[in-house]
């Protein structure tokens, strides 16, 4: 089996960061290898210079390849567990092989996709379909989320659970057609769901009721800004009240999507000390725009939740760096930039943002001091123990070789054509971010190098969810 050692990067996990170097064999990391304080690798416990583990590699493994990495940083790959490729049904806007492309080149091994393509995912039959597709044109490995409607959960009971990641429940989000705001329906998929229940938490009714005064107020002419006040802190506070105390009262594994408010992060520290199977995730997205960015950005920055207040963002901010947000998922939503340039009423919500995650991650980290070890749990370690996702997501000898290097200190400017979505742009655009993706390797395979693909060849596999 093929050998690489790539030799003096600093590992990033969840517990620690220290230098040293990574053996993989195969498609696995077959060994790390630790570099001590006096600047020595201790292979086996004994102390050698670093060139000598170089030499002494190259005179076990005569074929194998060696990489310098040195000032690079190493995560394992990330694994987004929330994206919308937008296939089946909507190809125009981006598709499985298009997406899972700018995925990789971003750091992103692996990803969950959400069921609210077309038709919906929502049978065990879409899912299997889903999964074809996706197979050998992915370049990211692959899973899926099943929607709940008011009347599949017998359905969903019967698929296998390793095959799909959660189940998405849009609690009053009028998102393509599997709106569950039956209470009915809600409280019994909260109660007999083993898998997890992943909620888009925001209350039509208010939300309605913000829209409707809105249009009296502005009639069709409504400014984006006033995004934040339609889809407002109340209506996502409201149903996030009601999602959490579903789930502490009966156990559920509940994963809060996309938090948008200071209010839901300190709903969910204190939910999480009554039921710890409660997890919470936001999107780089919630972490970098703010609502004063929407004369500027308008309907680019248009996205279910809203965007909120700077005080939501410094909020969030910090929740991510204490621990109370588990895990960042992309909400990628590619839109065409002709349906986003039309008036609030008809530009459609959602934004592509797959291939900044890991720089707004990096760029945040170093304004609010934030450990690296806690980007690598939101990053992946966390989202793979949520879904069950073995042997992936953390730099482990044994574990899957999906590898993300980065340059922590390269500075680099946003550009719509370097960013390989298939709609073409980014509300990133032409925004400093720092920290660069170098290399990925997914499974053992070197497929970026200095931030270019090595073959056109997508190497994605399927993902398997043992929880
Ligand atoms: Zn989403």
């Amino acid at each position: 089996m093929k050998r690489t050692l790539l030799h003096d990067l600093t590992l990033v996990t969840g517990n620690e960061t220290f230098r040293g170097d990574i053996i993989i064999c195969g498609d696995r990391i077959e060994k790390i290898i630790r570099t001590n304080e006096n600047g020595l690798a201790t292979p086996a416990g004994t102390e050698m210079p670093l060139d000598e583990v170089e030499k002494v590699f190259l005179e076990q493994h005569p074929d194998a390849e060696v990489i310098r990495l040195t000032g690079l940083l190493a995560f394992a790959g990330g694994i987004d567990a929330h994206v919308h490729f937008r296939e089946p049904g909507m190809t125009a806007k981006a598709d499985i092989g298009s997406e899972s492309k700018a995925a990789l080149l971003g750091g992103v091994t692996s990803f969950i996709d959400m069921p609210n393509v077309n038709p919906p995912t929502t049978t065990a039959e879409r899912l299997y379909a889903k999964l074809a597709l996706a197979s050998g044109r992915s370049w990211a490995n692959f899973g899926f989320h099943i929607g709940a409607t008011a009347d599949n959960a017998e359905e969903i009971a019967k698929i296998p659970s390793e095959d799909f990641g959660g189940i998405k429940i849009f609690m009053g989000s009028s998102t393509g057609n599997m709106l569950l705001d039956d209470d009915g329906a809600l409280s019994s998929f909260f109660r007999t769901t083993r898998k997890e229940i992943l909620v888009h938490s925001e209350d039509e009714r208010t939300i309605r009721r913000n829209m409707e005064a809105a249009i009296e107020k502005y009639g069709e002419d409504i400014p984006f800004r006033l995004h934040a006040e339609i889809r407002s802190r109340q209506a996502c506070i409201k149903s996030t009240v009601k999602a959490l105390e579903l789930a502490m009262s009966l156990g559920t594994r509940l994963h809060v999507l996309h938090l948008s408010t200071a209010e839901e992060a300190e709903m969910i520290r204190a939910a999480k000390r009554i039921n710890p199977k409660i997890t919470a995730e936001t999107s780089a997205n919630y972490l970098w725009f703010s609502s004063e960015d929407y004369d500027r950005l308008g309907s680019r920055i248009k996205c279910n939740p809203s965007v909120k207040g700077a005080g939501d963002r410094a909020a969030l901010r910090a929740a991510l760096k204490s621990g109370v947000i588990d895990t960042i998922g992309s909400d990628h939503a590619p839109h065409l930039a002709t349906e986003k340039a039309r008036p609030y009423l008809q530009a459609p919500s959602g934004l592509p943002s797959i291939r900044q995650t890991l720089s707004v991650l990096l760029s945040v980290a170093e304004e609010e001091d934030i450990p690296l070890t806690r980007i690598a749990e939101a990053f992946s370690e966390n989202t793979a123990r949520i879904f069950g996702i073995r042997e992936r997501g953390v730099l482990k000898e044994g574990c899957f070789a999906d590898i993300v290097t980065v340059d922590p200190h390269k500075e680099y400017v946003v550009k719509n054509d370097d960013c390989g979505y298939r709609c073409g742009w980014t509300p990133y655009e032409d925004m400093k971010l720092k920290g660069t993706v170098e290399h990925v390797f997914i499974n053992g395979e070197m497929k970026v190098k200095d931030g270019k693909l090595t073959d056109d060849i997508p190497s994605g596999r399927r993902l398997r969810f043992e929880a």
